[in-house]
């Protein structure tokens, strides 16, 4: 009797607060994980207790290796991002993955560099899931463009000097360029993702809209980690400090009076140019 009570007994996830019967199979679910910047001990409480959980872990080329360590020993690690010059695995086919895996039954967590809702694609993903009739949850992460300034020192709303904050992307998809005079004319800070490729038209584009030349503006590159890199200078001079320092991907580019806060350690690889 205490044995079949005990085998029957209620097992209830702390993540997820599922139910399940310890004989049977719990429902399959996909966790969208924020990683965080870079810095492992930047994940969430949240994020490694579902990492324990998860019999199968979709990693995203910008995550830090050493966050795997939260995972169950026995989970399958799959690297689902571009690595090496290699081609990205379709977005299509992760999204079906995920789904034929959940569908199966397993616990599935899909991890993403910073917060899988800002630029991380994690909006189409929850829908595909949504569509698929897969349960999933999802679990926020620091964003790089709010917690790389941060490494530095630079809070990205500073009352006196800025309203807000506006992510945006350098990097469109589609070529449309976004409306510059309307983010002029917003007058928050601009964090710009997947733009120091394009560092140069950016600036160009922002200059021609009517940004003041000699506004503060750094690009950082590998924010949090070890080999993290920056250059903190004005726009217009920008550009070049970015080729000068040979800064490339993963970067971000913020624009605006709190980057006067920034604070370099004079032994870092950091250029202050202006
Ligand atoms: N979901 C992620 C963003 C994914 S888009 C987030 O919330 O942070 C990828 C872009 O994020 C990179 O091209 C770069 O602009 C930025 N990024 C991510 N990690 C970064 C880091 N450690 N340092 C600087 N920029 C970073």
């Amino acid at each position: 009797m205490k044995a079949e009570d005990e085998r029957q007994r209620e097992h209830r996830s702390p993540v997820t607060g599922h139910r399940s019967l310890k004989s049977g199979r719990r429902p399959g679910k996909v966790w969208l994980i924020g990683a965080g910047p870079g810095d492992p001990e930047l994940l969430t409480f949240k994020a490694a207790r579902a990492l324990r959980e998860a019999e199968i872990v979709l990693v995203d080329e910008l995550v830090d290796r050493r966050v795997l360590a939260h995972a169950r020993r026995d989970a399958r690690i799959v690297d689902v991002g571009k690595r090496g010059g290699c081609k990205s695995t379709p977005q299509a086919f992760i999204e079906r993955l995920m789904v034929r895996l959940a569908q199966r039954g397993a616990a599935v967590a899909r991890l993403k560099g910073g917060d899988p809702f800002v630029f991380g694609r994690g909006g189409e993903e929850a829908l595909a899931l949504t569509r698929a009739g897969v349960a999933w949850e999802v679990i926020p992460g620091v964003t790089a463009g709010i917690g790389v300034p941060a490494s530095l020192g630079i809070p990205v709303t500073q009352r006196d000097v800025a309203r807000g904050v506006t992510l945006i992307t350098g990097h469109s998809g589609d070529g449309s360029e976004p409306d510059w005079r309307a983010l002029r004319a917003g007058a928050t800070t601009l964090v710009i993702y997947m733009g120091i490729k394009r560092v140069g038209s950016l600036v160009g584009a922002m200059l021609e809209a009517g940004f003041p030349a000699d506004t503060p503006a750094c690009a950082i590159q590998n924010g949090t980690l070890a080999r993290q890199r920056e250059v903190v200078t004005t726009l217009g001079r920008l550009p070049r400090a970015v080729v000068e320092a040979q800064l490339g991907s993963p970067a971000i580019l913020v624009v605006g009076e709190v980057v006067r806060h920034a604070r370099i350690a004079t032994e870092s690889t950091a250029q202050r140019v202006a």
